[in-house]
C-alpha cells in the first residue's frame, strides 16, 4: 500500500504532533473528543519533507489522498468544492510541530471564483459577503501564495487600492464598503497580480488548492522560517504539515463574530478566561487591529447561551490536555466552532503561578510541574527586573514595534542615540535607553551605561545582543519596523517620531517597545512564593547538587539564598587585581631575591587570609572549593605594548634619564615573562611548582581562615583545588608540599579542620589518564571553559569574534542532542557532548574505577546551562556549580534531567 500522506481529522490524535503538526494533531484531538471543529484533513509533515527533498514536487500518490479525503469532507459537509450552487469553501494553514514565525500565513475562502462566489451569496443570502470572501481570497492569496505585498519602498498594493475604496465612503471602515465596491475591488486585486506577479490569478479551486498546499510547503525553507530555527534552535528537519479545513464565517452578520482566547491570564497565570473578540468579523480580524475588539468576558452579555458553551469547552480542554490552551473560535450564524487550541505561552511569573496551581487543583503532579518550566526563560524572567503585568496590559495603546528579543528583561529610560550620550545621561544618573541602528564595539561605553539596548537591525547574535547577554541587560534587536534618524536625532515607527531624550520601554524578553514609561518590578526572591515552593520540588526531583562559582562573600550570600550547597569555584586571583593589592602582587612577581618575594607574599597573607574567613562564613556548614592562582603572571604586570609606547616617548624627551632607566628595566623583565601562547603556558599548577612560594601562601591563607573561623563557632569545609594538571606528577608534587604546609597551620592554630585535596580536570592528558590522577585527588571539577579550549584547539578570546560565531551560524558546529535533534550551538555555551563530553566520561569512569570516594562536579560556565547540565546528570556527576543568578536555573534543569531520565527509563521497561 501506498504511504499515508493525508489524514482525516478523525484519524489523527494529539500524539501524533511530529507527523501532523502541532495544529493538525489538536484539530484531530479536539475532533476526536466531540467538541466542535469543521471538518478537514492534514497533510503530514513528511510530505513536506519529501516535496522538499524531492525539488519541488509533491510525493507520490499524495494528491490522489487529497482528493479522496477532500470527497470525505463534501460528504460530511454536504458541500462540493467548487460546486456552483452548494460550494464547499476551505482555508489552508500551515502548522509544523512548534508554533513558528516565518511560516506560511493562512489563506481563507479557497474555491471562490466568479461562478461558486454566485452559489455563495445566494446560500447565505449575502452578496456582500461572497464579494468580500472573493476579494480576501484574491489578497491573501496574492501576498501570501503569489508573493505580491509591499517592498522596496513601495505600500501594499491592495492595501493600497482599498485605501481609495475606504476614502470614499464615510465612516471609512471595511465593514462599510458596499457589495459593488468589493467587487470592483476584486477585480482590480486582479489586474495588479497579473502585472506584478505575472500570471492570472488561478480562478480553478483545484488549482488554488494545489498551489497553496505548495506554497506551505515551501515556506519551510524560506529564509525567515530557517532564520528562526536557527536562533531557537530548533531542527531543520521536522518540516510543516498542511491543514486543509472547511470554512466558517464569522461575518454573515451580527449574530456571528471571531475571537481568541486563553483558559488562563497568560501574564499572570490567574484562573480566569482571558481573549478577545469581534463581531461581525473574519480570521485575523481580531489580532490586526481593524476594529477594536471586547473582552472575552462580555460575551456573557451578549450571547450568554455561547458563552456558557465556551466556558464548557474550555474546561473540558484544560482538563484533557492538563494545560492552559490558548484557542481560536469562530461563530457563524449562533454557532460556536473551534478553529484551534495550543499550549498557551506564558510569561516566568504566569509558568510558576499556573504549574503550582495546577497541582493545587489536582490535575499534575509535583514533578510535571517541575518539567512545565523553561528553566533559562522562565526562571531567569523571575529574577530578572519585568514590567509589572497590570501596567503594561495599560500600556497596550502604547505599543510601538516589536523586535527580536535578543536578551531578557525589562527596562525604561530616555532614548539615546549615541553612546557617548547615552554613557553621559548615564553617569549623571537617568535611566538610559540606547537605540542604534546597530551597535558595533565602539558602543561598548554606552552600552555599560545603559538601562537597555534596542536596535533596527541585527540578529540574536548581532553585537548588540551577545555584549547585552554578557551584560545582563535587556536587549530588542532587529526591530525593524523602527527608523533611527541620527542627523533629525529621533527614531520613527510608522510616521510617528520619537525624539532624543523621550522615554521609551523596552522588554526584552518578548521583543517589545512601548513609547512612555511602564512601572518594573525588581524581585525580591524569598516573596516569589510560587518560585520558591516550585524550586523545593525540583530539590526533591533531582541527584545533581548545585553549587555556586563565587569569588566574593557578597556573591557567595546571594548564591546561598537561590539555594546554593556550597561554592564549585572560588578563583583567588580576582583579590590580587584589587587596587590596594596589586603593587604588591607586582613586587611579589618582580622581586629579585628570594628575600624580596617572601616580604611580598607576608603582605598578601593576612588579605587573602581575610578574603577567605569572609566567604567561610558565609558558607557556614557548607563546601567551599577555593582554586589556586591560575592565569599566567603577566596577566597583574603593566601591558607590555603600553610600556614600548612610555619608553619610546621617554627617550625622545630624553629630559628624564631616572624614569626611563627604571622604565627600561620593567619592560625588561614584562618582556621576559611574555608568551607566545599565554593560554598554554606558565598557568595553573606550573606556576605553584616553578615558584612554590604563592601557593604556599595561598595555602596558609585558607587554612589560617578555617581555623580561625572554625574557633568562632562555624562549620568549615575547605576543598583545595590545584588546577591545570596534566600529568599525574603535578599534582603529587603540589598536593605533598601543600598538605604539608596545610598541616603545618593546623597546628600552629591548635585547631583540625576537616579539608580535602583534589584538582580541576580541564586539559585532555588529564581527562585521559584521570585513573592515574585520582590516586591523588580527592575531588575533580571539570573545568569546562579550558577544556573545550584545549580539546578544540579555540582560543575562546579570540574565537568568537574571528570565526566561532559564522560557525554556529552556518551550522559547522552542531550538538546531537539524540532522537534526531541536531542544532546549531557555540561549544563554549552548550557541553560539545561528543567530544568534550567523551573526554569527561572517560575520566568520571577511570577516576570513579581508581577511586570510588572521588567527588566529582562541574565548574565552566557550562554548569549554568540546562543542556550541559542534563549531560552532567547523565554521566553521573555530583553536582554543578554555576554563578549565583543561575543556581535557580540550575535547580530545574538538574530536576527535568533527573525526571526526563526516570520517565524514559520507565518507558523502557514497559
Ligand atoms: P495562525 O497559525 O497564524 O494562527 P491559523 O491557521 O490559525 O494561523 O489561521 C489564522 C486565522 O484564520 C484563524 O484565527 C481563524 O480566524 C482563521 N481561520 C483559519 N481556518 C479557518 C476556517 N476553517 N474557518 C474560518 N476561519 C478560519
Ligand atoms: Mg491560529
Ligand atoms: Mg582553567
Amino acid at each position: 500500500m501506498a504511504k499515508k500522506w493525508v489524514y482525516l481529522f478523525n484519524e489523527g490524535k494529539a500524539e501524533m504532533r511530529n507527523l501532523l503538526g502541532g495544529k493538525g494533531a489538536n484539530l484531530a484531538e479536539m475532533t476526536n473528543i466531540g467538541l466542535p471543529v469543521p471538518p478537514g484533513f492534514t497533510i503530514t509533515t513528511e510530505a513536506c519533507n519529501t516535496y522538499n527533498a524531492q525539488g519541488n514536487e509533491f510525493p507520490d500518490g499524495m494528491w490522489d489522498q487529497v482528493l479522496e479525503a477532500l470527497r470525505e469532507v463534501e460528504r460530511e459537509t454536504g458541500k462540493k468544492f467548487g460546486d456552483k450552487k452548494n460550494p464547499l469553501l476551505l482555508s489552508v494553514r500551515s502548522g509544523a510541530r512548534a508554533s513558528m514565525p516565518g511560516m506560511m500565513d493562512t489563506v481563507l475562502n479557497l474555491g471562490l471564483n466568479p461562478e461558486t462566489l454566485k452559489g455563495l451569496a445566494k446560500l447565505t443570502e449575502n452578496q456582500r459577503l461572497a464579494n468580500d470572501a472573493y476579494r480576501r481570497l484574491i489578497q491573501m492569496f496574492g501576498r501570501i501564495v503569489m508573493g505580491v505585498k509591499a517592498g522596496g519602498g513601495e505600500e501594499d498594493p491592495f492595501e493600497k487600492i482599498l485605501g481609495e475604496y475606504k476614502a470614499k465612503i464615510e465612516g471609512g471602515q471595511d465593514t462599510d464598503l458596499t457589495a459593488d465596491m468589493l467587487a470592483e475591488i476584486a477585480l482590480r486585486f486582479k489586474e495588479v497580480l497579473k502585472e506584478k506577479a505575472g500570471r492570472e490569478f488561478p480562478d480553478d479551486p483545484y488549482e488554488q488548492l494545489r498551489m497553496a498546499v505548495a506554497a506551505v510547503f515551501g515556506s519551510w525553507m524560506g529564509k525567515r522560517a530557517v532564520d528562526y530555527r536557527n536562533f531557537n534552535r530548533l531542527p531543520h528537519n521536522w518540516g510543516t504539515a498542511v491543514n486543509v479545513q472547511t470554512m466558517v464565517f464569522g461575518n454573515m452578520g451580527s449574530d456571528s463574530g471571531t475571537g481568541v482566547a486563553f483558559t488562563r491570564n497568560p501574564a499572570t497565570g490567574e484562573k480566569a478566561l482571558y481573549g478577545e473578540y469581534l463581531v461581525n468579523a473574519q480570521g485575523e480580524d481580531v489580532v490586526s487591529g481593524i476594529r477594536t475588539p471586547s473582552p472575552i468576558g462580555h460575551l456573557k452579555g451578549q450571547w450568554p447561551k455561547i458563552y456558557e458553551e465556551f466556558s464548557r469547552i474550555c474546561d473540558v480542554l484544560e482538563k484533557h490536555y492538563r494545560d492552559v490552551q490558548d484557542m481560536e473560535f469562530t461563530i457563524e450564524k449562533g454557532r460556536l466552532w473551534m478553529l484551534q487550541t495550543r499550549t498557551g505561552k506564558r510569561t516566568g511569573a504566569a509558568a510558576v503561578k499556573i504549574a503550582v496551581d495546577m497541582v493545587g487543583e489536582g490535575l499534575i503532579d509535583e514533578e510535571e510541574a517541575v518539567m512545565r518550566i523553561d528553566p533559562l526563560l522562565h526562571v531567569n524572567q523571575l529574577l530578572l527586573p519585568r514590567f509589572d503585568p497590570q501596567e503594561k496590559m495599560n500600556a497596550a495603546e502604547r505599543f510601538l514595534a516589536k523586535g527580536l528579543n535578543a536578551s531578557p528583561g525589562a527596562a525604561s529610560g530616555v532614548v539615546a542615540l549615541t553612546a557617548d550620550t547615552a554613557e553621559k545621561w548615564g553617569k549623571e544618573g537617568r535611566d538610559v535607553i540606547l537605540v542604534r541602528p546597530e551597535t558595533a564595539p565602539d558602543d561598548v561605553h554606552g552600552m555599560l551605561e545603559s538601562r537597555g539596548i534596542l536596535t533596527q537591525r541585527g540578529g540574536a547574535t548581532s553585537h548588540a545582543a551577545v555584549v547585552a547577554r554578557g551584560l545582563g541587560l535587556p536587549c530588542v534587536a532587529g526591530c525593524e519596523a523602527i527608523r533611527v534618524d541620527l542627523d533629525r536625532r529621533l527614531f520613527s515607527v510608522d510616521g510617528k517620531a520619537v525624539k532624543e531624550g523621550d522615554v521609551i520601554s523596552i522588554d526584552g524578553t518578548t521583543g517589545e517597545v512601548f513609547a512612555g514609561p511602564i512601572a518594573t518590578i525588581a524581585p525580591e526572591f524569598e516573596k516569589e512564593e510560587d518560585l520558591v515552593t516550585l524550586l523545593a520540588w525540583a530539590d526533591k526531583a533531582r541527584k545533581l547538587g548545585v553549587r555556586t562559582n563565587a569569588d566574593y562573600p557578597k556573591d557567595a550570600a546571594i548564591a546561598r539564598k537561590f539555594g546554593a550547597e556550597g561554592i564549585g569555584l572560588t578563583r583567588t586571583e580576582h583579590m590580587f587585581f584589587e587596587e590596594d593589592r596589586l603593587p604588591v602582587v607586582q613586587q611579589m612577581i618582580l622581586a629579585k631575591s628570594g628575600q624580596e618575594r617572601q616580604a611580598a607574599l607576608d603582605k598578601l597573607l593576612p588579605v587573602q587570609r581575610g578574603d577567605f574567613e569572609g566567604i567561610f562564613e558565609v558558607m557556614d556548614g557548607l563546601p567551599v572549593i577555593i582554586r589556586l592562582i591560575d592565569p599566567p603572571l603577566h596577566e597583574f604586570l603593566p601591558s607590555y605594548e603600553e610600556l614600548l609606547e612610555e619608553v619610546a616617548i621617554l627617550r625622545c624627551k630624553g629630559d628624564n634619564p631616572k624614569e626611563l632607566a627604571e622604565k627600561e628595566a620593567l619592560l625588561g623583565e614584562v618582556s621576559a615573562m611574555r608568551e607566545a601562547n599565554p593560554m598554554l603556558g606558565l598557568r595553573g599548577c606550573r606556576l605553584g611548582i616553578t615558584m612554590p612560594g604563592i601557593t604556599e601562601m595561598q595555602v596558609r591563607a585558607i587554612f589560617q581562615a578555617a581555623c580561625r573561623v572554625a574557633k568562632r563557632g562555624i562549620d568549615v569545609h575547605p576543598e583545595v583545588m590545584i588546577p591545570l594538571v596534566g600529568h599525574v606528577n603535578e599534582l603529587k608534587l603540589q598536593r605533598e608540599t601543600l598538605e604539608k604546609v596545610a598541616e603545618e597551620v593546623m597546628e600552629e592554630e591548635g585547631t583540625q579542620v576537616e579539608y580535602t585535596f583534589g584538582t580541576m580536570i580541564e586539559l585532555p592528558r588529564a581527562a585521559l589518564t584521570a585513573g592515574e590522577i585520582a590516586q591523588y585527588a580527592q575531588f575533580f571539577s571539570f573545568g569546562t571553559n579550558d577544556l573545550t579550549q584545549t580539546t578544540f584547539g579555540y582560543s575562546r578570546d579570540d574565537a568568537e569574534g574571528k570565526f566561532l560565531l559564522k560557525y554556529v551560524e552556518d551550522k559547522v558546529l552542531t550538538l546531537d542532542l539524540g532522537d534526531e535533534q541536531e542544532i546549531a550551538a557555540n561549544p563554549f555555551q552548550s557541553l560539545d557532548r561528543k567530544g568534550v563530553g567523551r573526554l569527561i566520561r572517560i575520566a568520571v569512569e577511570e577516576g570513579r574505577a581508581a577511586n570510588p570516594d572521588l567527588e566529582m562536579g562541574i565548574c565552566g560556565e557550562h554548569g549554568g546551562d540546562p543542556s550541559s547540565i542534563e549531560f552532567c546528570h547523565q554521566v553521573g556527576l555530583d553536582y554543578v556549580s554555576c554563578s549565583p543568578y543561575r543556581v535557580p536555573v540550575a535547580r530545574v534543569a538538574a530536576a527535568q534531567a533527573a525526571i526526563k531520565d526516570e520517565r524514559e527509563v520507565g518507558f523502557k521497561d514497559v
